[in-house]
């Protein structure tokens, strides 16, 4: 990730990358072994996640969203550029509580695009500059040290770095209010029963929390940046 690779294998706080690294494959494990469980609890009421999508969106009177299937695991995404819902091949065809959790958090996101959510806007505003930073940190750290440690150089690319992390943290709220839409648009509607709930709040609580341990990696690493690179530190 960020060419960081580099780095890895010396300096102090090698340990907050592998803690790091150790929080997001347990959160994938978690978040997997979550949806393995429970892509076999087919919906009662027997409806796709495709169907399920397309019934939320016209529940919300949003007409003017796209619902596509597309390749991959795990791929379902919103996009509000092209005001497009994608799902991926399991959500789109399966019928499961799951599948069905994953489209209604897709058409909360379509929801908070429609209502004019702000940390949406937000998170669509800071993703080229969180693109830009995290690609020209490790450059800019890398000529700063050969550079005769020039510190000046090496705190621009630890800021740069950090702009991937504000990305990730503006991300949560939104993930998070996208699943509590989710829930609370399953629960009146009429496509997952009552008891059906709770296992679509374990799903989407799950999908959760690996955007938390991103964050928190994410959170690590550049931890580990400032305590090798930070201020004070030169190395000859
Ligand atoms: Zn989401």
């Amino acid at each position: 990730m960020y060419g960081m690779g580099l780095f890895y294998g010396f300096g102090p706080g090698l340990i907050f990358v592998i803690i790091g690294m150790v929080i997001s494959m347990a959160a994938s494990a978690y978040v997997n072994s979550t949806f393995r469980k429970y892509d076999d609890v087919h919906s009662r009421n027997n409806v796709t996640g495709t169907q399920a999508a397309q019934y939320i969106l016209s529940s919300q009177h949003i007409n003017n969203v796209g619902v596509q299937q597309i390749a991959g695991n795990l791929t379902d995404n919103y996009n509000s550029g092209n005001k497009m819902l994608s799902l991926s091949q399991a959500t789109a065809r399966s019928t499961s509580v799951a599948a069905i959790s994953v489209a209604a958090h897709e058409c909360g996101h379509a929801v908070q695009d429609a209502t004019g959510y702000s940390p949406l806007k937000i998170r669509a505003a800071i993703v080229p500059v969180a693109n830009f930073g995290s690609s020209l940190s490790m450059p800019l750290i890398l000529i700063g040290v050969l550079f005769s440690w020039n510190q000046t150089l090496i705190n621009i690319g630890i800021l740069m770095f950090s702009l991937a992390l504000l990305f990730q943290l503006v991300t949560l709220p939104v993930e998070f209010n996208a699943s509590r839409r989710a829930l609370a648009i399953l629960g009146s509607g009429n496509i997952l029963t009552e008891d059906e709930l709770p296992i679509a709040r374990k799903v989407l609580f799950a999908a959760a929390l690996t955007y938390v341990a991103a964050a928190l990696a994410t959170f690590l690493q550049l931890l580990r940046l400032i305590l090798i690179f930070g201020g004070n530190n030169r190395r000859n």
